[in-house]
């Protein structure tokens, strides 16, 4: 049984919704799905945004992250693996090609799959912070 969401879309102009009943921006970010209703899907491809949402019909074109979340992911992903490298540098001085063969495609791994939630929360902090 599909539950009825149309009482998560507040309507416009009108009461505040409760917290209780309210979608959390962000969580629905991180999932992928539309900030407003948390429901419809915030992506066409692996990083495209949709121009609308299919559910509750929020226009995603007014929402824009630029290069923001892949300046964040690319933090994030170097100082973990460059972190990780010389700790292992240190403790058990490997040879270099090793070193490369490891974290050269962990930080490839790690960006490509940290760079899809982190659109999506930063259009769901966009959306929450702009309304
Ligand atoms: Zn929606």
């Amino acid at each position: 049984m599909i539950p009825d969401t149309t009482d998560k879309i507040p309507a416009a102009g009108g009461e505040p919704s409760s917290p209780a009943v309210a979608v959390s921006a962000v969580r629905a970010g991180l999932k992928g799905r539309c900030p407003r209703c948390g429901e419809g899907r915030l992506f066409a491809g692996f990083l495209k945004v949709r121009p609308g949402c299919d559910t509750c019909g929020l226009d995603f074109s007014t929402i824009q992250t630029g290069d923001g979340p892949a300046s964040f992911i690319m933090q994030i992903a170097g100082f973990a693996v460059g972190f990780s490298a010389l700790v292992v540098e240190i403790k058990y001085h490997p040879p270099m090609w090793l070193h490369l063969v490891v974290w050269l495609p962990l930080v490839v791994v790690l960006s490509l799959a940290l760079m899809r939630p982190g659109r999506g929360l930063m259009i769901g902090l966009q959306y929450r912070n702009q309304t």
